[in-house]
């Protein structure tokens, strides 16, 4: 992890958030590189998901929401996690982590008391930062971000920032449904922010307070829609879009289902696809069948009739959900994890190159021959105009394929005095050091192709 880490510093990917300031726990700032590939992650969920789907519609809501939509769907009272401090060094920590980590049992979804008394009589579930079995009692910590809106403080003015991007869809199911061509089973699916007032301990980008969701809610009647089948259809595609569209090895990856404990109360199944990231298998991306609880729920807070009529039975029904619900950036860090690989003289991200940050980069073989500079910098800006394209002029050539590597850029294209004499330069491929001479004026075409 530490690796990777320091990869993402020092190539751009990913800095500590805040940190001129001595930085701010649990956040962090996309450089350039990691600005891309995040964009590049977003682009392929979307377009997956939304535009290659006839039976799926965006949606873009807001991140400040009304307190009472917290209210309904059961946020403000019960998303909290069970803290436990240090009372030796001040330490705070969540009481299921701890247990995880000092046990490797699972211990998410077991009650306050439970978790106390695991820690209670277990000396060895000792303090990671100062070795001490000295803990306090568990507590509960709510983790919506309140915001105060205008300038008068106080209960009218309370509104939350989303713990979930989810809600944003219940509340506009009527919306959408009335704007739009939607026919039962349908989904609604969104990618943005969320905030979890989150304690964690490390990992990078893996869990922190701001972070991006890519959630669908796929709606269906549970009289004509079997929840199994499409519960199961669901599973293969996310399956299908880690393994296939970002080509994630699948012996990292393994289906996990919470046991009743776990679950929500009004999730009827929850299974998790796990990564092992280099801290463990941990999960990546949930999916639940969430029945109709949430539609219910703020019907009955809104006074509102978020029922529909089902066009193939005429009857008016509150549709059932079916919630894939993935993390952007615990996806991005999976990416890094899964394509970073030491050989014998350079690191290199083998990234799949649709993600890939920079599709080619471009060099005079000389930085100090300016008819090697000039060449370089024509085929730069052509390039540019179809596919994202680097241009390096510093340093040695060595250096720059070691630079180039570290970010995952597929192919690199050096002029070098051939190049003025036969309008030819060499393609050097990321993955196989091999270099091929290719004419300029089919660099595009080739690259377009390898790209897939
Ligand atoms: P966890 O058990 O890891 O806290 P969760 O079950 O609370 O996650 P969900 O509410 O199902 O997570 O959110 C869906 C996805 O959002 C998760 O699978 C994860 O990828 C991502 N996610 C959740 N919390 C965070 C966070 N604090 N930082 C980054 N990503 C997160």
């Amino acid at each position: 992890m530490e690796k990777i880490i320091a990869l993402c510093k020092r190539r751009g990917f990913i800095y500590p958030g805040s940190e001129i300031y001595g930085g701010l726990a649990n956040t962090y700032d996309y450089g350039p590189a990691g600005a891309e590939l995040l964009r590049n992650l977003r682009n392929l969920w979307w377009d997956n998901f939304v535009h290659k789907r006839d039976d799926i519609v965006g949606l873009d809501a807001s991140v400040i929401s009304h307190q009472e939509v917290w209210r309904a769907s059961g946020h403000t009272s019960g998303f909290a996690d069970a803290m436990i401090d240090c009372k030796n060094c001040k330490y705070r920590m969540r009481a299921d982590h701890l247990i995880e980590e000092k046990t490797k049992e699972k211990a998410e979804g077991k009650s306050i008391g439970e978790l106390e008394e695991i820690i209670e009589n277990n000396p060895k579930i000792t303090c990671p930062n100062c070795g001490k079995h000295d803990w306090t009692n568990v507590r509960k910590f709510n983790l919506l971000f309140p915001v105060n809106l205008g300038i008068v403080e106080g209960d009218q003015s309370l509104a939350y920032l989303r713990g979930e991007t989810a809600q944003g869809m219940f509340i506009n199911f009527k919306n959408v449904v009335d704007s739009s061509r939607v026919r039962l089973p349908f989904g609604i699916a969104q990618l943005g922010k969320s905030f979890r007032n989150e304690i964690t301990p490390g990992n990078s980008v893996f869990r922190t307070l701001e972070f991006e969701q890519g959630e669908i809610e796929y709606f269906f009647d549970p009289e004509i829609s079997n929840w199994e089948k499409l519960f199961a259809d669901w599973k293969k595609l996310m399956w299908d879009f880690i393994t296939k569209k970002l080509g994630i090895n699948e012996e990292n990856l393994r289906w996990r289902e919470h046991d009743e404990k776990e679950r929500s109360f009004y999730s009827k199944k929850t299974e998790d696809l796990e990564y092992k990231f280099p801290f463990g298998f941990k999960e990546l991306w949930g999916i639940a069948y969430r029945t109709n609880y949430d539609l219910t729920q703020h019907g009955k807070f809104s006074n509102k009739d978020l029922s529909i009529t089902d066009p193939q039975t005429n009857k008016k029904i509150v549709p059932h959900v079916i919630e894939p619900a993935v993390g952007i950036n615990r996806m991005l860090l999976m990416i890094l994890a899964d394509s970073y690989i030491e050989e014998k003289e350079r690191i290199v991200l083998k990234l799949n190159p649709k993600l890939a940050p920079y599709k080619a980069a471009v060099f005079p073989l000389l930085a100090n021959k300016p008819e090697l500079v000039e060449k370089a910098k024509k085929i730069y800006h052509d390039l540019r105009k179809n596919i994202v394209t680097v241009f390096d002029g510093r340093g040695n050539i060595g250096k720059r394929y070691f630079a180039q590597d570290e970010i995952g850029t597929p192919f690199c294209i050096t002029v070098d005095f051939e190049t003025l004499e036969n309008d030819t330069v060499t393609v050097r491929d990321r993955d196989t050091m091999k270099q091929e001479r290719v004419k300029i004026e089919d660099l595009i075409s080739l690259i377009v192709k390898k790209i897939g």
